[in-house]
């Protein structure tokens, strides 16, 4: 299947989706990389929930990764693997502390992607999907991030095999997705998850799948 011909389907179908929102300031970074942590196989309500009571409990990044691990995994208890979660965080503010003397990632700015992604997952904890999701949101690098929608489409669409773990879902998918739509059809496929290609019933007769879509799941 051709990318930009499938890309264009998704565009006719939900829209086009807006530019990637690029956070700058406010820890340059920095808290897209934690709540990201904190995202890690669990629901977007969840996640926000232990965002706000983790900026909540702590003034700052500093008081975040010289906290008792254990009162910390206490704060961000609703979504789950607490202990596991709170140590990454505070491995990662320490890192960005290391590398910088201070809590801002602005410097993977003047990285180029590969490199800024490298040191992202060079991070106990940190792998390749929270290391997209931090250069494309945070930073509007051209990365493709893949969550459990876009993974299931990749599969369903052929583009990745049906077997591929996630890191190589996003090997493969960073090499064939353009720089130029990656952070919109990142959107795009989370969508049409969402709306038609759900885990358990998809809703299979949509002009996406009707033309472009051969998958063994419908057949
Ligand atoms: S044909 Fe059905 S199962 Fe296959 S990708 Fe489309 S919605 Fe999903």
């Amino acid at each position: 299947m051709e990318i930009r011909e499938l890309y264009a389907a998704l565009v006719d179908l939900h829209g086009e989706p807006d530019g990637a929102p690029v956070e700058h300031g406010n820890g340059e970074g920095v808290r897209q990389l934690l709540t990201t942590i904190l995202s890690q196989n669990v629901a977007d309500t969840q996640t926000a929930r232990a965002t706000e009571a983790l900026f909540e409990a702590y003034t700052d990044y500093a008081a975040i990764e010289n906290a008792d691990t254990d009162e910390l995994a206490e704060v961000i208890s609703v979504v789950g693997l607490k202990n596991q979660k709170a140590e990454r965080i505070q491995r990662a503010l320490t890192a960005v502390r290391e590398e910088t003397g201070g809590y801002s990632l602005g410097f993977l700015d003047g990285m180029d992607t590969d490199e800024a992604q490298t040191w992202l997952e060079d991070i106990k904890g940190v792998g390749p999907k929270t290391a997209n999701v931090v250069l494309s949101f945070g930073f509007g690098k051209p990365s493709f991030a893949v969550d459990t929608h876009v993974e299931r489409l990749s599969k369903r669409f052929g583009l990745v095999d049906e077997t591929a773990t996630n890191e190589r879902v996003h090997r493969v998918m960073n090499r064939r997705v353009p720089d130029g739509i990656k952070y919109e059809l990142h959107v795009l496929m989370i969508n049409h998850g969402r709306g038609f290609c759900t885990a358990r019933n998809p809703d299979c007769d949509n002009p996406v799948c009707t033309r472009y879509c051969s998958c063994e799941v419908c057949s």
